[in-house]
């Protein structure tokens, strides 16, 4: 390839968007036949919404919500956001956390008004706190619908589900039905729950769901899809897509995303809408083509 095609090629992707760190990233574009995305905040909008309060036995909903939405306000993740409003919404100024940890990819945990909040997947809830059957069903009832479920403890013992949900990218459908046409294999993965996950590809069109992945669990997908001889492009957002991203033989980070995100990618896509994703292996490959 010789420089000035790639340099027009870069000049193209930046008119359309599409922001390529170096020339050389074309050529490695040229060759990918997989493209693994990101749920949440790539092919969903990222902008959860609190839909369900589920409370425990003699568990006062208003205390839940302020304990967990406190505990959430601390936190940058989109599902703190949407609890952290809707609790801000319906009791009013929430009371600061202390000691808080973010545990990546599973929960977060602190101490609110004196009491030790957790709120996370329902394995790590289960891990150190006593969780009622009849709260364990709710859980799985609400992800079964499509739910993101969060489980929420008090003090050792869970007290409480609180279910959020995310909307499609309008353009996320389109995109996919792209990946086709240009022979990519798409794979949906992210550290939501299988239910959703499921769901969500089924709406997008995405047979291969890998779901409930750590966050260092993400390079190692994109590892073993390289070992069996796969060419990776990988599409992702947050933090913990980072390691995968720059594992990737080519790493496509949403503008929106984090700046961990858009530093360990090859191309960033300004506009978040996951058809530059297409378009810009379609570039690639028009650009390396008038060359050859
Ligand atoms: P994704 O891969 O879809 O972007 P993450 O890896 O960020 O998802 O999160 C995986 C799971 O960890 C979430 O579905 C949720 O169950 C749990 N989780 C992560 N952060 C939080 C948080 N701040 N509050 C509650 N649960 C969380
Ligand atoms: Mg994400």
């Amino acid at each position: 390839a010789t420089p000035t095609a790639l340099l027009v090629g870069t000049g193209r992707g930046a008119q359309l968007g599409i922001l390529i760190k170096g020339p050389e990233v074309l050529e490695s574009t040229r060759r990918v036949d997989t493209i693994v995305v990101d749920k949440t905040g790539t092919v969903t909008e990222g902008r959860m919404s609190l839909t369900e309060v589920i409370t425990g036995t003699g568990v006062d909903r208003q205390r839940l919500l302020r304990l967990a939405g406190g505990l959430e306000n601390a936190s940058e993740h989109p599902i703190a956001r949407a609890i952290a409003a809707a609790a801000i919404d319906q009791v009013g100024e929430l009371p600061t956390v202390v000691d808080f940890e973010n545990l990546a990819g599973r929960g977060v945990r602190g101490s609110v008004d004196g009491t030790q909040v957790l709120a996370g997947r329902v394995s790590l809830i289960a891990e150190s706190c006593e969780v009622d059957p009849v709260l364990r069903d709710s859980l799985a009832r609400a992800e079964r619908t499509g739910g993101t479920a969060i489980m929420v403890a008090f003090d050792g013992a869970a007290v409480g589900v609180l279910v959020v949900t995310d909307r499609l990218k309008p353009t996320s459908v389109e995109a996919v039905a792209q990946f086709r046409r240009l022979g990519l294999t798409p794979v949906l993965l992210t550290g939501d729950n299988a239910a959703v996950a499921a769901q969500v590809g089924a709406e997008v069109g995405i047979d291969r769901v890998i779901a409930e992945v750590l966050p260092a669990g993400k390079v190692e997908v994109v590892r073993g899809l390289q070992a069996g001889g796969r060419v990776v492009a990988m599409v992702g957002d947050g933090v913990n897509d980072a390691p995968a991203l720059a594992q990737a033989d080519l790493g496509l980070a949403m503008g929106s995303g984090t700046d961990v995100a858009i530093e360990a990618a090859d191309i960033t896509l300004v506009r978040n809408d996951l058809r530059a994703a297409g378009d810009a292996i379609r570039l690639s490959r028009r650009t390396l083509g008038t060359i050859r």
